[in-house]
Parts: structure tokens; C-alpha cells; sequence
């Protein structure tokens, strides 16, 4: 009995070693082509009582999409710390608002700094813009006023869901400047703003023949689920996937 004992306790042969585990198996997979469908050819535009502009075959007017007009009865008010009591946004893009702008108030670098410069624009007030751009003496044509504001009926901020921000303390920096991206506010935004849906449009060396707007931010929801964020990204799905924004919110 002990000399069986002891010949289980030691075996005269050790177990085999256990069979290696199978190299994991990569699969490549190719997420599926985007597909953009055309726009109809759209004729050309009176623009300003100045002339027509033909769109061009993506459907860009001298570089922008047309975007639908939210109604201005569907739009509520921004919050009223953004200093603004003109700035009307997309109802939807409320509540991430109000976070964005908590955040940044609990933030000692950019506490109270934050505030609107435009909001919602009807598409009369982007004819003002646009052709009053053109206007007031300077020598610009249609093409080079385009690199700057959107012609009326190709703004995003006929959405709603766009606002451009501002700082209180620019430090000397204009608003709707490139000089934004390096105030305080202007980096907190490039930070932070993605977190609550926001994403920037036009970013440094876009395509889109639209200059760097680093104040522009268009809110598409943190994530698919928050209501609102589907709508809004079928707004600007087009732009967005030939003209990517950076930072962008991931689809
Ligand atoms: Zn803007």
C-alpha cells in the first residue's frame, strides 16, 4: 500500500506539456465604401443681384453645401451665460450645450470666458452677411467672399445646430479670427468640445475651399444614441464624409 502510494506521489513519467494555444486569426476587414449619393443638378443662382453662380457637380455652391432652414419657431434660446440674448439654437443640441458650458465655467483657465458670436442665421440675414461682405467697398468677387461666409441657402448655421464662439478676453484677438484657435477659450474648445457633440467644420487645411474657422463648431451629439445626434448627422453627412471635420465625432 505505502509503495502505491508513493508510485502515485511520484509518477515515473511526467504529463505531456499542453499543446500550444493556435495563432490568433486576423481577418481584414474592409469596412464597406461610404456612399454619397449625387445631388440633382441644380441651375445656376442668382447671388446678390450681382449675377448667377452655377453649382458644381457635388452639388457645392463656390464651395458650400446647401443646407435647410430650421424655422425660427422650432429654435429656442441659448443659454444666457453664452452673452448673447440674440443666438437662437436647434433644440436638440440644448443639453450638450449646457454641459459644454458648465465644464468650461468649472475650468479656472476659461471660467466665464466662453460666450456666442453667431448662432442661428436666417437665410435674409445670410444674404446680409454674405453680400454685404462684397459691398462695403471691398473688391472681392463671389469666389473670394465664399472662402469666408457661406452664400445664402449654404450656411450651416441655417441649421441651428452651429454656433461660432467667442471669448470675453481675447487678449486683442477679433472675433471670428484664426487668432481664436490660441486664445484660452479656443484651446479649451479643441479639447473639450467634442465631448458634448461639438465638432469644427472647417479645420486648418480643409478641402472644402473654406478658410479655418477654429470658432465654427456644429453639434452632431456625443454619440449616436443622444437624442437628436441622427438627424443632425444626416444633415451633414455629405460634407462630413467628403470634407471630414477634425476634430470629429466618430459615426
Ligand atoms: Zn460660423
Amino acid at each position: 500500500m505505502l509503495a502505491a502510494l508513493a508510485s502515485c506521489a511520484t509518477p515515473a513519467h511526467a504529463p505531456p506539456a499542453p499543446a500550444p494555444a493556435p495563432a490568433p486569426i486576423t481577418i481584414a476587414i474592409t469596412p464597406p465604401p461610404v456612399v454619397v449619393p449625387a445631388l440633382p443638378r441644380r441651375a445656376p443662382v442668382a447671388l446678390c443681384d450681382r449675377g448667377m453662380v452655377a453649382p458644381g457637380p457635388d452639388g457645392r455652391l463656390l464651395g458650400h453645401f446647401p443646407y435647410p432652414e430650421t424655422p425660427a419657431t422650432t429654435l429656442v434660446p441659448a443659454p444666457a451665460a453664452l452673452g448673447d440674448d440674440t443666438c437662437r439654437v436647434h433644440p436638440a443640441m440644448l443639453p450638450d450645450l449646457e454641459r459644454l458650458i458648465a465644464a468650461s465655467n468649472v475650468d479656472p483657465t476659461v471660467a466665464g470666458q466662453l460666450r456666442a458670436v453667431s448662432c442661428h442665421r436666417s437665410v435674409p440675414l445670410q444674404a446680409q452677411t454674405f453680400c454685404g461682405g462684397i459691398a462695403s467697398g471691398r473688391t472681392q468677387g463671389f469666389r473670394d467672399r465664399a472662402w469666408a461666409s457661406a452664400p445664402p441657402g449654404h450656411s450651416e448655421h441655417a441649421t441651428g445646430y452651429v454656433i461660432d464662439f467667442g471669448t470675453r478676453d481675447g487678449g486683442g484677438c477679433p472675433d471670428a479670427d484664426a487668432c481664436f484657435a490660441a486664445t484660452p477659450v479656443g484651446k479649451w474648445l479643441l479639447a473639450n468640445a467634442p465631448r458634448y457633440g461639438f465638432e469644427l467644420s472647417f479645420p486648418a487645411g480643409n478641402k472644402q475651399q473654406v478658410k479655418w474657422e477654429p470658432w465654427h463648431w456644429r453639434w452632431v451629439g456625443s454619440g449616436k444614441a443622444v437624442p437628436g445626434a441622427l438627424p443632425a448627422r444626416r444633415v451633414f453627412a455629405r460634407a462630413n464624409t467628403l470634407f471630414p471635420a477634425a476634430p470629429m465625432l466618430p459615426r
